[in-house]
């Protein structure tokens, strides 16, 4: 189950993970009031959909497929610049590198203090079932194309990993500081690096991917986006607050329907998809 950087945000917020302050909207008024009670003098507009690649998104008309705007991040430094944003943004379709030709139509909007940004960096956290353990990935090169930093120039990736119950701290440390981290920047990566881990076992994570995760001017880590997914095998055990930040609005509804019936279902190009149990039978089925 994926969830919105809103709402993953909120979770970071919640633990103590540096974040910006933000207000979730749904309207134009919203946006505009979130603006005012921000009161900060820049703002990012941020559409909200489950995919990423937004910032270079490119937002279309749904009835006539016209161009509305380039782009589906955008700073914005007055009342004038939010609601024109909101106003191009909203009940338009988003389509960037993960969407897919036919795009998602954006009904949320994150509108979040401007950032001072000095650099941008990748984290994420994944589970490495070879390892049977936790990978925390990381990089210097964040804010971009993760797939083609690890073509490229894979030696700018570094890596560490976890068994469960592991001290996370000292290995966080050391992370840090291969990014080039240091003073309060290094402390708040350790704590931070520590409370996403925490997060992810305590939560049942399926991917915790940050891209970027700032340093700031004055030497402070924030995470400037928040991609979080859930594993649905622990659905069943997740009942508070988490299973509430489902949005059935981004998910495709034949597969809502097949995972009611209690089937495995893949909605796959066309009109084709994968039906299967068993994860076996379903790679071979894709491969015929
Ligand atoms: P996506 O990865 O979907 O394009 P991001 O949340 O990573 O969306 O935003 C794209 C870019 O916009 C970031 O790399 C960052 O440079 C900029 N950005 C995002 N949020 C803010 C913010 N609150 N303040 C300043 N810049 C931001
Ligand atoms: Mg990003």
């Amino acid at each position: 189950m994926k969830i919105h950087e809103f709402q993953a945000k909120m979770l970071f917020h919640e633990r103590g993970i540096p974040v910006q302050k933000g207000v979730h909207v749904t309207t134009v008024k919203q946006a505009l009031d979130a603006w005012n009670n921000l009161g900060t003098n820049v703002v990012a507009v941020k559409s909200q959909i489950h995919a990423g690649g937004r910032g270079k998104g490119t937002l279309y008309s749904p009835s006539n497929g016209d161009l509305v705007l380039e782009g589906g991040v955008h700073i914005a430094k007055s009342a004038e610049e939010v609601e024109y944003y909101s106003q191009k943004i909203f009940g338009n379709k988003l389509v960037t590198i993960q969407t897919g030709p036919e795009g998602k139509i954006v009904n949320n909007i994150y509108i979040e203090s401007g950032c001072n940004i000095a650099h941008e960096y990748y984290l994420a956290v994944l589970i490495d079932r070879e390892e049977q353990a936790l990978l925390v990935m990381a990089s210097t090169e964040g804010g971009m194309d993760i797939e083609e930093v690890a073509e490229k120039t894979p030696d700018k990736i570094d890596k560490i990993w976890y068994k469960f119950g592991e001290d996370v701290s000292s290995k966080a440390i050391k992370l840090g500081e291969s990014l080039g981290l240091e003073g309060n920047a290094l402390n708040e990566f350790e704590s931070s690096v520590t409370k996403i881990v925490d997060m992810f076992w305590e939560e049942d994570c399926e991917m915790i991917e940050i891209n970027p995760m700032v340093r700031t001017n004055d030497n402070s880590i924030v995470m400037l986006d928040a991609k979080v997914s859930f594993d649905n095998n622990a659905g069943f055990r997740r009942k508070g607050l988490i299973s509430e930040l489902r949005d059935k609005s981004e998910e495709i509804p034949t597969e809502i329907k097949a995972s009611e019936a209690g089937l495995s279902y893949v909605k796959l190009d066309g009109d084709i998809g994968c039906l299967v149990n068993g994860a076996g039978l379903a790679m071979a089925t894709m491969d015929v």
